[in-house]
């Protein structure tokens, strides 16, 4: 049976779990609510796995806080609701750099929690929070590019890669 669609934005209750978990000292104890009725079976990658196939959610703030530097941030220059009122009205259609980030922040903290926590399919994460279809599968792939390139030392990877060089990926045009 299909769950009936609760809601298609990010509410402010949205924020304060997301502060919660990106500012908060202590562990991660508050999951959204929302029960899954269908399970997915993506896989979770090694990367933010803890032993016990869970989500390392300490790895996971660390990781979103370094992908997006000015998540959360507001600019005195920018004239925006969040950034000069801490309001949230508007600002998944804003398009300065500290709506952009704290949108995506949130989205990306979204789905590696639904996917690999609550292992709900992508279509329900989909339709829970009004993403439009194949959000989850693109950034799914933006999440595991960027686990790729992040070091835990805090510093980017820089150029090619040292070693011999990478094996040029053969490419096939469709004709
Ligand atoms: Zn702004
Ligand atoms: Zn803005």
């Amino acid at each position: 049976m299909e769950q009936p669609l609760k809601r298609t934005w990010a509410s402010p209750d949205d924020y304060a779990e997301l502060r919660k978990y990106v500012d908060g000292d202590d562990p991660f104890m508050v999951r959204p609510a929302i029960i899954a009725s269908r399970i997915g079976r993506s896989e979770i990658p090694p990367e933010i796995a803890d032993s016990n196939g869970g989500i390392n959610t300490p790895f996971v703030r660390t990781f979103l806080r370094k992908k997006f530097p000015y998540a959360r941030k507001s600019n005195p220059k920018c004239e925006c609701h969040w950034c000069e009122h801490r309001s949230q009205k508007y600002m998944q259609t804003c398009d300065c750099r500290e709506c952009r980030e704290t949108v995506l922040m949130i989205r990306w903290w979204t789905i590696t929690w639904e996917l690999w926590g609550e292992h709900k399919t992508a279509t329900h994460i989909e339709r829970d929070h009004g993403y439009s279809r194949g959000t989850v599968g693109f950034t799914v792939q933006q999440i595991k590019r960027a686990l790729r390139g992040t070091r835990l030392d805090g510093k980017q990877r820089t150029g090619r890669p040292r070693g011999r060089p990478r094996k040029v990926q053969e490419v096939s045009v469709a004709a």
